[in-house]
């Protein structure tokens, strides 16, 4: 007789999108557990800017799902939800300092007019930005609506609120799916579970050889403290969102971001590199960063660097994430491949995940955009039944 599962669900990673999906199983009822080979917020969940932000998202899909996720965000920080408290509203600014940034912007207000809210402008000119921006920039947007988290911040509060089984640190080894269940190796056991939530970021690849995810490390920059509140909300240089919609754009002018935290430090990011090596230290991509910063926001030039760290992003070849049960096991659901996104788009997925997991529709009116990051996209033989 099959052994009867140990678990309705188990969340593979303990990330900020493994989060959210094991809140929203719990939420069902759902017996759930939670397993990382470290620990909470290991990997990207804990190495990231916090952004939970639609302007910086490319047209089209990648848009309109970070659009639903920042307006569902912000019913889960509303009173009893699990980011109460974690994830803030506060304004932001996109900044140009050439024509075709400034074309950039006119796209980006055209794109945030388009989606129809949360965000959306409150200004836009020369002089739109904060007092203190450096006077190389021609031409700002000022929008309201978005908002931060950090992302070690966001995890602790799910897993808190979900309670759920975590095992940690455990790493899995091997998955075997058949009519019944999933049964999960780990290194000193194996479990038996209904379904699987497969969020591992970087390492999916470990267990789901072939998946074209690739690590692309960005590296960011803590200041010291300034007095708190001299910078209001990010600012963002349009040759971000040019960098994301098309070229990377001239190394000497990389697409940095300036975020005040409430400590009154600044962080200031990211580069993206083709590599995996969040220990390897790159002092020329650092200095370029930082005098990006300075020229933005020029009292940046009174502050002093306390930290540099980075973390790896899981990249996929045409630029979505890969969310959706296994052609050959659905039983198993992968949430992986956010690259630079997971952050904003962890709320909509966990809740999208766990709607799979149950085998019930996804939200009405995402069908489509939802079913644009199915794992089935990268497989042969569904591509040529096409
Ligand atoms: C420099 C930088 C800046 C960023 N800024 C932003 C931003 O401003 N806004 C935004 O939205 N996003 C941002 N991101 C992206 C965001 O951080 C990621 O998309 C997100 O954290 C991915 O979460 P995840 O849960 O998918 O993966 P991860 O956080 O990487 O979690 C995967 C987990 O799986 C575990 N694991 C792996 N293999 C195994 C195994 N075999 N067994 C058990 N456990 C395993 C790992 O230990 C890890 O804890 C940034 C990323 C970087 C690097």
């Amino acid at each position: 007789m099959a052994r009867p599962p140990d678990y309705d669900v188990a969340v593979l990673g303990a990330g900020i999108v493994g989060a959210s999906a094991a809140w929203h199983l719990a939420r069902r009822g759902m017996r759930v557990v939670v397993i990382d080979a470290s620990g909470p917020a290991a990997a990207a969940s804990g190495a990231s800017d916090g952004a939970v932000s639609v302007a910086s998202k490319k047209p089209g899909v990648m848009a309109r799902l970070a659009n639903r996720s920042l307006a569902y965000t912000r019913r889960l920080a509303e009173a009893g939800g699990p980011l109460r408290g974690v994830f803030g509203d506060r304004p932001s600014y996109y900044l140009a300092t050439s024509p075709a940034e400034e074309q950039a912007l006119g796209d980006l207000v055209a794109k945030i007019a388009a989606l129809g809210g949360p965000a959306r402008v409150t200004a836009d000119g020369a002089k739109a930005g904060p007092d203190g921006v450096g006077p190389s920039v021609t031409r700002c947007v000022a929008l309201a609506g978005e908002g931060h988290m950090l992302g070690y911040a966001a995890v602790a509060a799910y897993l808190a609120q979900a309670g759920v089984d975590r095992l940690w640190p455990v790493t899995v080894e091997a998955l075997e799916a058949d009519d019944a269940g999933v049964t999960v190796s780990l290194t000193d056991r194996n479990l038996r579970v209904a379904k699987v939530v497969a969020a591992l970021g970087t390492s999916s690849t470990a267990l789901f050889p072939g998946l074209p995810v690739t690590p692309r490390t960005g590296q960011l920059v803590v200041t010291d403290r300034a007095p708190p509140g001299s910078l209001p909300g990010p600012l963002t240089a349009a040759s971000y969102l040019v960098a994301k919609s098309a070229s990377p754009g001239a190394p000497d002018k990389p697409p940095v971001v300036i975020d005040p935290l409430s400590t009154g430090q600044f962080l200031i990011g990211s580069s993206r590199e083709e590599h995996g090596d969040c220990a390897r230290t790159d002092f020329a991509t650092v200095r370029r960063l930082a005098a990006r910063a300075a020229e933005f926001w020029p009292a940046l030039r009174a502050r002093h660097v306390v930290r540099i760290f980075a973390g790896v992003r899981a990249a996929v070849s045409d630029g979505l994430p890969i969310v959706g049960p296994l052609t050959q096991s659905p039983r198993v659901v992968l949430a992986t491949g956010f690259e630079g996104d997971g952050i904003c788009l962890s709320g909509l997925m966990g809740r999208e995940v766990a709607a799979m997991v149950a085998g019930e529709a996804v939200s009405a009116g995402a069908e489509a955009d939802i079913a644009a990051l199915s794992p089935a996209r990268f497989s042969r033989r569904e591509a040529r039944a096409r």
